[in-house]
């Protein structure tokens, strides 16, 4: 099985792929945690290019092709072999995250991009797509407290860009209400854990 963690920036989805990821396993469920853009060699590589320069340093076509190719690797040498062996994949960012950025944000169509993302993934879905949401404003002030170290590409940032980036998750929760599933983010992470448990135990079954 394929979940997917989505959402904006500063809602907790690496801690809570890694939590969810810890629980399936004591389980007896085999699951590994990756993320996107990364998860394989290259793919990180990518990413350094991808967020290493200045906000504008690509234009959003180029962007989407970037994110495409990071896909084709992490799916092709990460995602299929662990879904292959039988392991639950774990993702933070997947499919939805290049709808929000480069379609709601960037002003891609979805027809674009998902053409793009079924070259990249051979028309792979996520079973399940748990999208966290947060107030915005609380979202801005986790994701500065931890981006402290990267001020260039995140500086110009502010709670308005948070608000189109909640806004465009909310229009994947509209879109596809069966496989994007919405996750209050807000308390501790224990709490959260357990929204998300709620969510997943059905498909153990
Ligand atoms: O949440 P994470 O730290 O993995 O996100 C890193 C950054 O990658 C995000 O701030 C987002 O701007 C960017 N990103 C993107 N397009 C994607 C996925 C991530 O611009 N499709």
């Amino acid at each position: 099985r394929l979940i997917t963690l989505e959402g904006g920036e500063g809602v907790g989805k690496s801690t809570q792929a890694r939590l969810l990821c810890d629980w399936l396993s004591g389980q007896g469920t085999s699951a590994v945690a990756t993320r996107e853009p990364g998860g394989t060699p290259g793919a990180e590589a990518i990413r350094g290019l991808l967020l290493g320069g200045s906000e504008d340093r690509w234009s959003v076509t180029t962007e989407a092709l970037l994110v495409a190719a990071a896909r084709s690797d992490h799916v092709e040498r990460l995602i299929r072999p662990a879904l292959a062996a039988g392991k639950w994949v774990i993702c933070d960012r997947f499919l939805d995250s290049t709808l929000a950025y480069q379609g709601g944000e960037g002003g891609l169509s979805d027809d674009v991009l998902l053409n793009l993302h079924d070259i990249a993934s051979g028309g792979l879905r996520p079973d399940l797509t748990l999208v966290l949401t947060l107030d915005a404003e609380e979202s801005a002030r986790r994701a500065a407290a931890r981006d402290g170290g990267r001020p260039d590409r995140f500086g110009a940032r502010d709670a308005a860009f948070h608000r189109r980036i909640d806004a465009a998750f909310q229009a994947r929760l509209k879109a596809e209400p069966v496989r994007c599933r919405q996750v209050d983010a807000s308390g501790s992470a224990e709490e959260v854990t357990g929204r998300i448990r709620a969510l997943v135990a059905p498909l153990l079954q």
